[in-house]
């Protein structure tokens, strides 16, 4: 009876959630299932955060909000922004209802059928989608052989793009890989953009996850300024992935274009969601730098995990992920480790890194602990 778009049968259902339904699946079954294939914080949102939502409900902000967000939050968006030295004003912004409606948005903004958008591989699975979804035609750089670091692959970079290439996205912290790009890499993005006139996403939803290494804003680079769409939310660094809440930031007219878009869509992001919002950004420094810490800590273990089994992983510094080298059919590997060790991790392939598992290291230290000893008894490692 239905007569399905072409548009909507170029993409395929999100890989990640396939993994993590299942785990789910198996855990309704009554199976222990290590569950390392999840993109979620395992931290309860901060107190103060949920406080500020609840007060926002009894004060009876539970009407439609302007549809780009409420002053208070886009002030204070433009402020956080204008912390990483971004050119940021508050009617530069957007307030959506995830980052990933944000990037939607974006792509739907700027992409005509037959477009080039360059892609970094290991890529985050919806990138590939969106672009699809837009009718965009894909150019892909893989990063696998540089250790995910984009720096080594800036010769490559350099002949993928040309005049033709209309949006390439960086992300940085990654995921799938936990790399995060050195500024010289940046610097080099940013070259190639201007020579060719290349607008870019910056997808910077990682960025307070980060250990040994300073996140750098891509469009506080000189010339970055007007081609840079910021993406960023705050499900992973306030951990806050069910109230849906993300933000858009651009110069010039995107905010007029992309707004159509989000006003005809989504109308606008939650109201009381967007009051407890502004208090993440204003008050939560501490339960921020408290998760990161137990991050570090958790991939520090793993890393050793591994090394006492004589496994190397190019372990990134930010995000909360590891590509672990399975040599092996890695949707094959990923189906034994949940089947026969009760491990759930993503195939690398959902991120075009075949031979690679994705672990999420969103987990306690007892259960990445039993997780290494479970795929061990399994012989998978
Ligand atoms: N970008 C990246 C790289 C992600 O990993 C995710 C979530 O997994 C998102 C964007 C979107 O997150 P959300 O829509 O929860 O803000």
């Amino acid at each position: 009876a239905y007569d399905f778009s072409d548009r909507i049968g170029r993409v395929e259902p999100s890989a990640t959630l396939a993994i993590s339904n299942l785990a789910a699946e198996k855990e309704a079954e009554g199976a222990d299932i290590v569950d390392l294939s999840v993109g979620e914080p395992d931290f309860d949102t901060p107190s103060n955060i949920v406080e500020a939502g609840k007060d926002a409900l009894d004060a009876g902000h539970t009407g439609y909000t302007s549809s780009n967000g409420i002053p208070q939050l886009t002030e204070a968006i433009a402020e956080k922004l204008r912390g990483t030295d971004i050119d940021a004003d508050a009617d530069e912004v957007i307030v959506t209802p995830g980052g990933k409606q944000a990037l939607y948005e974006t792509f739907q903004t700027l992409i005509d059928e037959g477009d080039e958008v360059v892609l970094l591989d290991p890529a985050w699975v919806s990138y590939e989608a969106m672009a699809k979804l837009a009718g965009g035609d894909l150019s892909r750089v893989d990063l696998a052989p540089h250790g995910f670091q984009l720096e080594p692959a800036l010769d490559e970079l350099a002949a993928t793009v040309s005049d033709d290439t209309d949006l390439l996205v960086v992300n940085s912290p990654s995921n799938p890989t936990g790399a995060v790009f050195s500024e010289a890499a940046l610097e080099g993005v940013r070259d190639l953009a201007v020579e060719h006139d290349i607008a870019v996403i910056s997808d910077e939803i990682y960025e307070r996850i980060i250990y040994d290494a300073d996140h750098v804003s891509l469009a506080s680079l000189d010339g970055m300024a007007d081609r840079t769409i910021t993406v960023n939310g705050f499900s992973k660094a306030y951990s806050m992935t069910g109230w849906r809440l993300g933000y858009i930031h651009a110069k010039g007219d995107f905010v007029g274009q992309a707004g159509k878009l989000h006003s005809h869509s989504v109308s606008c992001a939650v109201n009381f969601v967007q009051h407890a919002g502004v208090e993440a950004l204003e008050n939560t420094d501490e339960s921020v730098e408290e998760m990161r810490e137990a991050f570090a800590d958790r991939r520090d273990l793993l890393v050793d995990l591994f090394d006492e089994h004589g496994i190397d992983v190019d372990v990134g510094d930010g995000a909360f992920y590891m590509m672990l080298p399975v040599d092996a059919d890695d949707q094959a590997w990923c189906e034994a480790a949940i089947e026969e060790a009760s491990v759930a991790c993503v195939p690398g392939s959902a991120f075009n890194a075949p031979g690679y598992a994705r672990i999420s290291y969103a987990a306690s230290a007892e259960r990445l602990r039993e997780a290494v000893d479970r795929l061990v008894a399994n012989d998978l490692l």
